[in-house]
């Protein structure tokens, strides 16, 4: 069994062919820095609750006080509980020190996310649901959005909160 402390990633960053159309998102830097020191745990919370590759789309809706993960096209799924229930077995499962997750995504996106309000304006400030559950249920472990690594000190940073928090 590895010693390594384990970080969960996107699988799309991790060169994973998930994403709904197919392809991948893969960050060469990202993979590079982390896998020598830490345990990857892949994750793709889309393909995790049975949504297939491809796939179509799903959005951020604000319905009341509460958003939801909704189906592009009729009919209409609301997978907003679902992905909430994936998010808790992910973490019951995985004991993990951080998690660097893929920006804009309705599932994955921490904090700039396309999301329609009440009145159907878009807003880009959305957090995926899967995200926003981790968020909740673990609010001190280190989250790196994929967008905020533009060099190579924003992973040093992000290593620094994991170990920060491990100990
Ligand atoms: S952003 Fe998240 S849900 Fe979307 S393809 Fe990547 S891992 Fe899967």
């Amino acid at each position: 069994m590895s010693l390594k402390k384990s970080i969960a990633i996107s699988a799309c960053l991790l060169g994973h062919k998930v994403r709904y159309d197919g392809a991948h998102q893969e960050n060469i830097v990202i993979q590079q820095r982390l896998e020598p020191g830490f345990h990857i745990i892949p994750v793709c919370p889309e393909v995790e609750i049975g949504l297939g590759v491809p796939r179509d789309k799903i959005e951020l809706h604000q319905r009341g006080e509460q958003i939801h993960l909704l189906s592009c096209s009729l009919p209409l799924i609301d997978l907003t509980e679902q992905m909430i229930a994936y998010a808790q077995i992910f973490l019951h499962k995985h004991k993990i020190f951080g998690m660097i997750l893929k920006d804009k995504s309705p599932s994955c996106g921490v904090a700039n996310c396309k999301q329609w309000n009440t009145t159907g304006e878009i807003q880009y400030h959305g957090t995926g649901i899967f995200a926003a559950t981790i968020m909740q249920l673990k609010p001190e472990l280190p989250m790196l959005q994929s967008n905020q690594v533009t060099q190579s000190r924003d992973l040093d940073d992000f290593i620094a909160k994991v170990k920060k928090y491990a100990d």
